[in-house]
């Protein structure tokens, strides 16, 4: 029997559908949502936020680059037009896979045929004592907004002890992967704009940006003649790039490292690791994958599981070499993809594939001008040439026309060197009133 095309079908019609769930609004939720958007199946996105974050942007949310709606867009006007997306606001807190029931803390239970679980993966503090209480990890928008006030009030802070500071102005990010160098790279911008352009009495000297790892390099998942760029950048604009620093202990205004050495610190930035340990993929089977992802097989349903599906950051992916694909944002937007392509397969009785990621490089900023990426066939590309890259793919990703066109207009302003970003301190309960 023929059915009405999609646009057509009424209420009435939908109510028949298949219920698929998709708990996450990120990359990989968005992505399966996306593609679930044109099959006859009702799709609600469950997500504790009612945005989605373009979480690779997020570092210059938090050195006053972009505003957070900048990088960040409601997940109902992405759907707008797409009469069978739902969008709930609500944190979930179980699946009961018996009755195929997602279960939120307000209790209330939504049904579903399949599911998808696209919660992502949060900030790993690997247990050090004080870390997760007083170090700034980066992994929402709310931690990009307290950071941002964090380093604006620890400017201004400087500036009202003018001549009378005695103790020097660390900033330490601790972790030498694309987040950290990102991240100490626009931050030892932001402390040159202030100084520069807004008169903040700093002393560029006294105030010192210091990026540490316990690896022997930076960027390892890049070939090293990128890491060895990337480090001569970030010392070229000031940054001082520590390797082979265990960190013990995080205080309130200190980091401490394993050779014994405490560093006074106004901020401790988090760029060290995620895990997916403690989100909703912890609990999923009885067989725990890495760093608490999901174990997932070659077509992406969880192991052990019955119309249960995980994709991004939460999902143990296998790359069929032995290994498991990385945490990277293709990996998330295409295993969402195939999520949702397998639940139309299975619906229609087809057999379910495998997936197979589509290696699209891997890219960083190290500020103005300066990046390094490693793209398939064109191999590392740096300077100037890897940054318009990076600017043109992470517009081409960005979310929304306007957002779009804000963070393009933002960019250009900085790329001449006028002064711009919000260097709003917006106060948080902990800061003032
Ligand atoms: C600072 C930073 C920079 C990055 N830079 C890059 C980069 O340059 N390039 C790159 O390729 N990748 C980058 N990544 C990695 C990339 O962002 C992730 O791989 C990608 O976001 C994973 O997508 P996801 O959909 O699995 O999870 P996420 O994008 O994290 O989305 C998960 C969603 O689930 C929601 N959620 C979680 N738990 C629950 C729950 N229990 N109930 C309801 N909702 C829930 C969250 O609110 C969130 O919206 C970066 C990550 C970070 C943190």
């Amino acid at each position: 029997m023929a059915h009405t095309p999609l646009y057509e079908a009424t209420d009435e019609d939908r109510s028949n559908w298949p219920q698929v769930v998709i708990v996450g609004g990120g990359f990989a939720g968005i992505s399966a949502a996306r593609r679930l958007s044109k099959e006859r199946v009702v799709v609600t996105i469950v997500d504790r936020h009612n945005f989605h974050t373009f979480l690779p942007l997020l570092y210059q949310v938090a050195t006053a680059g972009l505003e957070p709606a900048d990088v960040a867009y409601p997940i109902r006007t992405i759907f707008g037009n797409a009469k069978n997306v739902r969008f709930r606001h609500g944190f979930v807190r179980r699946i009961d896979q018996v009755e195929r029931l997602v279960i939120l803390d307000d209790g209330a239970r939504i049904a579903y045929d399949h599911v998808i679980v696209a919660t992502g993966a949060t900030a790993s503090f690997f247990d050090i004592p004080g870390a997760r209480r007083y170090a700034l990890p980066l992994y929402s928008l709310a931690d990009a907004r307290a950071l941002r006030n964090r380093l604006l009030l620890a400017l201004e802070e400087a500036d009202v002890a003018g001549e009378r500071a005695s103790v020097a102005l660390n900033f330490v990010v601790v972790g030498g992967g694309p987040t950290g160098v990102e991240t100490a790279g626009a931050l030892s911008e932001l402390i040159d704009i202030v100084i520069r352009r807004d008169g903040l009495r700093l002393d560029g000297d006294t105030a010192r940006v210091r990026l540490v790892d316990l690896a022997p390099r930076l960027l390892t998942s890049f070939p090293e003649s990128a890491a060895s760029y990337a480090k001569r950048e970030l010392e070229r604009m000031g940054v001082d790039v520590e390797f082979g620093r265990s960190v013990v202990e995080v205080e309130e205004r200190a980091i401490r490292f394993a050779d014994g050495e405490r560093l006074e610190a106004v901020a401790v930035i988090w760029a060290a690791g995620l895990t997916a340990t403690g989100t909703l993929t912890d609990d999923l089977s009885t067989t725990s994958g890495p760093g608490g992802r999901a174990m997932v097989g070659a077509d992406l349903a969880v192991v052990g599981c019955v119309n249960v599906w995980c994709a991004g950051d939460g999902a143990a992916i296998p790359d069929g070499a032995g290994q498991y694909c990385p945490q990277l944002a293709p990996v998330a937007i295409q295993s969402g993809r195939h999520c949702a392509a397998q639940i139309s397969r299975v619906l229609a009785g087809e057999a379910t594939q495998p997936f197979h990621y589509r290696d699209k490089g891997i890219m960083a900023t190290i500020g103005r001008r300066a990046a390094v990426a490693k793209l398939p066939h064109l191999g590392v590309i740096r300077g100037t040439t890897g940054w318009l890259a990076w600017l043109g793919l992470h517009l081409w990703y960005l979310v929304g026309f306007r957002n779009r066109l804000r963070v393009m207009i933002n960019w250009t302003w900085r790329y001449f060197d006028w002064p711009s970003g919000p260097r709003l301190i917006v106060a948080d309960a902990e800061t003032a009133e």
